[in-house]
């Protein structure tokens, strides 16, 4: 069954072992059984998903990657497979976040591919969309979501697939998207989704924190939250979490 609400951490490149496990202690007061209808998620990096796999699992909390290659195995020095993920314990891959597109010029077109690689390896994509400030300006928000979700098509439909709404320019700055811009995107976004033959769980990202994260989490079209700075301190993911139920 799909949880209500998700609340993924996306730590980006940050936490050594000590931090991990410091978080990990700090998370005392969760365990998660699911049974409020809300799902936790942490994508580490790479370098700490086997020293966090039993803790989180103890907490009823899943495991992600924030990335991932294409290929199965092979020559590929400094890349990490689907199959190397599952093996670590993860659940989700998060593809096409905002800084691989914007820094590392990921495009639609390996973003599709690793789609493929991740839902034959019988793991979740989360698929991050979202638009530039320019973008938002100039009044393509709707334009720039609808071409990035068009990599999926209705042949998509009954695969696994969570999508992040993340406008660009709420990534990191500490300003979020106004409740009115959360609803008319995300309302837009599921209705895209519906077009191409499903919908789906649709979650806000951008500065969401112990403060705000009560009424973005409880905002029509809103099915959960990707976090990153404020995933990083197990108090302040607590305090979403707690935001969600
Ligand atoms: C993210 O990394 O996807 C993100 C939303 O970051 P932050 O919460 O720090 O804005």
């Amino acid at each position: 069954m799909t949880a209500r609400c998700l609340i993924a951490g996306n730590w980006k490149m940050n936490g050594t072992l000590a931090e991990a496990l410091s978080f990990a202690d700090g998370l005392t007061a969760l365990s998660n059984d699911g049974s409020s209808g809300v799902e936790v998620a942490l994508m580490p990096p790479y370098t700490l998903l086997h020293s966090l796999r039993s803790v989180l699992a103890d907490k009823g909390v899943q495991l992600g990657a924030q990335n991932v290659y294409t290929e199965c195995n092979g020559a590929y020095t400094g890349s990490i497979s689907t199959a190397m993920l599952k093996d670590a314990g993860c659940k989700y891959v998060i593809l096409g976040h905002s800084e691989r597109r914007n820094t590392i010029g990921e495009g639609n077109a390996l973003i599709r591919r690793k789609l493929d690689a991740v839902w034959a390896e019988g793991l979740v994509p989360i698929l991050c969309i979202g638009e530039l400030l320019e973008e938002r300006e100039s009044n393509h928000t709707n334009d720039v979501l609808k071409a990035q979700l068009s990599i999926l098509t209705a042949a998509d439909a009954d695969k696994p697939l969570v999508v992040a709404y993340e406008p660009v320019w709420a990534i990191g700055t500490g300003k979020t998207a106004t409740p009115e811009q959360v609803v008319e995107t995300h309302a837009f976004v599921h209705e895209v989704l519906v077009d191409l033959g499903a919908d789906r769980q649709v979650l806000y990202g951008g500065s969401v924190n112990g403060s705000n994260a009560q009424q973005l989490l409880h905002s029509a079209g809103v099915d959960g939250a990707l976090v990153g700075g404020a995933s990083l301190q197990a108090a302040s993911f607590m305090q979403i979490i707690e935001a969600a139920k």
